[in-house]
């Protein structure tokens, strides 16, 4: 009899595959942050949380390509993949998004990959913590999760610059009248003095929207720098075991 692991571990390992998908919208959604939507190809599986690779192209010279990679933002039912990309300037992908990607614009495609999926083996509370982009898995993970266990506590915090930086404010606000369990934290660390929400780093925040730190499955995912410090944090300042934190830093 073959033990699955060891079965597992002689067979070569599986490569992922490449496809041409086309671009069927892209717009501006904040000053610095595109949402862009690609045909999905047939039999393209994978897991709210995971992530592909572009083969992006130089702008102007297309011969010259590089890989980066952006997180799936559409549910594996949805019928087209939604991705959200930040503008950095000079960036690669950054001007690809901003000057050739519209409607029926192909880019080659590689994935599903990662690991940053939802731990299905618990009924913990759910804390999913965002910078920017960061909130691009944590759409698909939440909508994943209500529709399979619609009462589990989740709270999200969503850390931004200022009040013009804030998208997909309506999308959560309106999951947030829909489910009494589900909690939405917007957080500004340079907001006006009109701001009436969180305000600061989302590390700081959490403390104040989570004070019993057992039976929690944290998320975290954005700027390395601050996925880097909510593990910390959590590992030796809240006292949560490594198996109930989960990060993606956008290196
Ligand atoms: C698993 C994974 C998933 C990701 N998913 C997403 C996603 O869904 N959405 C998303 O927007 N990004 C995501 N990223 C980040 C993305 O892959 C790119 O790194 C990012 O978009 C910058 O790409 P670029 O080609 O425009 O810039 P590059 O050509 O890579 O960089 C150009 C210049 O900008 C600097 N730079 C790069 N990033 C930043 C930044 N954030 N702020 C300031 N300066 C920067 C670089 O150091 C460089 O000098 C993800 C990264 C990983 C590892």
């Amino acid at each position: 009899m073959f033990l699955e692991g060891s079965f597992l571990g002689i067979l070569p390992q599986m490569p992922v595959p490449t496809y041409t998908v086309t671009c069927t919208k892209n717009v501006l959604i904040v000053r610095d942050v595109y949402e862009f939507a690609l045909s999905k190809p047939p039999g393209f599986i994978f897991e709210p949380g995971q992530y592909v690779l572009f083969d992006v192209p130089l702008v102007g010279d297309p011969a010259d390509i590089q890989p980066r990679a952006f997180s799936l933002a559409a549910l594996p039912e949805e019928p087209d993949l939604l991705f959200i990309a930040k503008l950095v300037p000079g960036g690669r992908m950054s001007r690809f998004v901003a000057e050739s990607l519209s409607a029926g614009t192909t880019i080659l495609m590689k994935g599903p990959m990662g690991r940053f999926v939802l731990d299905r083996t618990t009924d913990n509370r759910l804390l999913f913590v965002a910078t920017g982009t960061g909130i691009a898995p944590f759409r698909p993970q939440i909508l994943a999760l209500l529709a399979a266990d619609p009462l589990r506590r989740i709270d999200l915090i969503f850390g931004v610059r200022t009040e013009q930086d804030l998208f997909w404010m309506d999308m959560f606000r309106d999951l947030e009248r829909k489910h009494p369990n589900v909690h939405f934290h917007p957080t500004l660390s340079a907001g006006s003095s009109s701001w009436g929400g969180h305000r600061g780093r989302v590390q700081a925040v959490i403390p104040q929207i989570v004070t019993d730190f057992s039976r929690l499955s944290l998320y975290a995912c954005g700027n390395p720098e601050m996925t880097k410090g909510v593990k910390h944090l959590a590992l030796t300042q809240w006292g949560m075991g490594k198996e109930d934190v989960h990060v993606e830093g956008y290196i």
